[in-house]
């Protein structure tokens, strides 16, 4: 059952004035859009000019990844994969110890379960991964959505540089750190102690007063 229609909509369509109002108020809004021109592009002929930022893909620096596992652990859908394992260094100087080091096996992304949130490229403390504004690189198949090292490395030569510093902001701590001089042996720099003089031995408390004390 249809609803009873309100008294304003009886008024308009009474009144011809207020229906050719309405008309021409729709065709105004017509023509506008008319000159104005499409905003469709026609891609792929066009490319989209995206922001240089843009979340295309996550690329990988291998020669920066520690296999930390942090990115993994913080990654909410759970779809990055780090096999590694620990090689040890022999000591290079004598009576010095081995150390050990990660060495990274393999390093994946499956792009089929991403969500492009981001927080692996931020939990990152080495600066291993990186946001391309690339895009292209859908698939017939779901499975080769799975990104191995080799390709997520291949994805770094797109990767658009930092945006240049203030020019007159404080040069990071990284660079005032490289820039210390070097730091002068301790021996070298310190003036040489007096030697010290020995004490002289206490002397017997009088076992008499300490009685009285008592
Ligand atoms: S962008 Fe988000 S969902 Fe995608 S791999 Fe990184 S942490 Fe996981
Ligand atoms: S990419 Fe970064 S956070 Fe992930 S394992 Fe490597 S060093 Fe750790």
């Amino acid at each position: 059952m249809s609803e009873p229609r309100k008294p304003a909509e009886q008024a308009s369509s009474r009144n011809p004035f207020s229906a050719a109002k309405g008309l021409l108020a729709g065709m105004r809004t017509t023509a506008k859009v008319m000159v104005r021109g499409a905003h469709t592009q026609q891609y792929p002929d066009e490319r989209p000019n995206l922001p240089p930022r843009s979340r295309g893909v996550i690329a990988l620096r291998e020669e920066n990844c520690t296999s930390c596992m942090l990115c993994a652990r913080e990654c909410p859908d759970w779809c990055i994969y780090i096999d590694s394992h620990k090689e040890t260094i022999p000591a290079t100087t004598e009576g010095g110890r081995d150390r050990q080091r990660n060495v990274l096996d393999r390093f994946a992304i499956d792009f089929s379960l991403c969500m492009y949130c981001g927080i692996c490229v931020e939990v990152c403390p080495f600066d291993a991964l990186f946001w391309s504004p690339q895009f292209e690189y859908a698939e017939l198949d779901i499975r080769d959505l799975l990104h191995e090292k080799g390709r997520l490395g291949e994805w770094m030569a797109t990767v658009p540089p930092p945006p240049a510093l203030d020019e007159r902001a404080a040069d990071p701590a990284e660079v005032v750190a490289a820039n210390k001089p070097p730091r002068v042996a301790r021996e070298a720099s310190a003036t040489p102690r007096a030697p010290r003089t020995p004490r002289e031995p206490r002397a017997p408390r009088p076992t008499g007063a300490a009685e009285e004390s008592e």
